[in-house]
């Protein structure tokens, strides 16, 4: 199968403008307006002030591996020929909440390891409704 008959991933209310700028190639988290306190995934109100009003910020593009899964069995039959296939849990520099998930590229999974210093890369899937997702590279390998 190839990337393009790959689910696609379904933006909704509150991740839409994140989905836009990841088309982008820009990695952006919301800054509560209320308390400036930085979230990620994407929701209409802050957890720590209550606060309804937030604003998207470039984030750094830089994070830390927290952990992650190598899926084996076929959850979704669309992935039936990806199996078995790597996704990263990775936390943000820019804040110790902020955790976004990812696929692994640049390296194979022997190179894992807690911590490990990972840049988000911007990866166009083949098709006409331009999805884009953020992947992960180790840093010591980007060039
Ligand atoms: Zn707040």
């Amino acid at each position: 199968m190839s990337l393009s008959e790959r689910p696609r991933p379904e933006p909704d209310r509150d991740s839409a403008p994140w989905w836009e700028a990841v088309r982008r190639h820009e990695l952006i988290v919301q800054r509560c307006d209320g308390c400036a306190a930085l979230r990620f995934p994407a929701r209409s109100v802050c957890n720590r002030c209550r606060s309804r009003n937030w604003t998207w910020v470039p984030a750094s593009g830089t994070g830390r591996v927290y952990s992650w899964i190598i899926t084996h069995q076929v959850f979704l039959k669309g992935l039936a020929d990806e199996v078995p296939f790597l996704v990263l849990l990775v936390r943000l520099d820019d804040g110790d909440d902020l955790l976004m998930y990812g696929g692994l590229v640049g390296a194979g999974a022997d190179v894992l390891r807690p911590g490990l210093p990972v840049e988000a890369v911007f990866t166009d899937v083949p098709g006409e409704d331009g999805t884009t997702l953020v992947q992960w590279k180790p840093r010591d390998l980007v060039s």
